[in-house]
């Protein structure tokens, strides 16, 4: 039996809600099933991860600072409060059941507030020293930024080494970070690029976007879907 991940969908404009292309490659490719998840299944999240092998937090707007007991501050984006509630949802379930996560981008810093961090909601604006480019205006393929991995890492075991390039597409970033969770990679501005937890058998969020450099050839990006899944097939 092929492990069934979820992934959660974004709400893009005029009521559509849509995922990028590059996770369900991706997850494909590694052996996995692919299963879309909309907002507004937020009550059966439960029966949601009976079924589910594991769980894909994807890429998309701000979470609204509600859930992190912040006011909105002037640079904040657009949030998704029906997003905002399937994804707190099917987190809490699939980490009380230690089911595998991988959250990417906003993925992540979801990861983080359900488990009571914060998260910058501004880097430009909100950040206290000088930073690299995290809007990058190259191409999703390209990695225009290093993180550096922490040794003794999921990620590291995967890259076989320190540093790596990655693709940088967000203006919030994780804040204090949250119990489980430990920093696993940085960017040279001390940014949190990547983290994971210590009580789970495979939580992991990186702040970039692996779909699209495994898309592009990336084998390390590849390895760490292929993790993923195989941290999500049956004993
Ligand atoms: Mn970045």
């Amino acid at each position: 039996m092929k492990p069934m991940i979820g992934v959660t969908m974004d709400m893009a404009e005029g009521q559509k809600q849509v995922v990028q292309e590059a996770y369900i490659d991706a997850i494909l490719h590694a052996g996995g099933i692919p299963l879309l998840i909309p907002a507004g299944v937020e009550k059966d999240a439960k029966q949601i991860e009976e079924v589910l092998d594991g769980l894909v937090l994807s890429g998309g707007d701000d979470v609204d600072p509600y859930f992190f007991e912040e006011e909105p501050c002037i640079a904040l984006g657009k949030v998704t409060p029906e997003r905002d509630a399937m994804e707190i949802a099917l987190t809490r379930q699939f980490l009380n059941a230690d089911k595998p996560i991988l959250g990417i981008c906003r993925g992540m810093q979801l990861l983080n507030i359900v488990c009571g961090g914060t998260i910058y909601q501004d880097l430009d604006t909100q950040y206290e020293n000088p930073l690299l480019q995290h809007k990058q205006k190259a191409a999703k393929s390209h990695g225009s930024h290093a993180v550096t991995l922490a040794p003794a890492s999921v990620l590291h075991r995967i890259a076989g080494r320190d540093v790596i390039r990655v693709n940088s597409f967000h203006h919030q970033a994780v804040r204090d970070i949250a119990s489980p969770f430990f920093v696993t990679g940085q960017t040279s501005d001390g940014v949190i690029e990547a983290m994971e937890s210590t009580k789970h058998r495979f939580v992991v969020g990186v702040q970039w976007h692996p779909e699209e450099l495994s898309e592009a050839g990336d084998p390390i990006s590849q390895k760490l879907f292929d993790l993923f899944v195989k941290k999500c097939s049956k004993l």
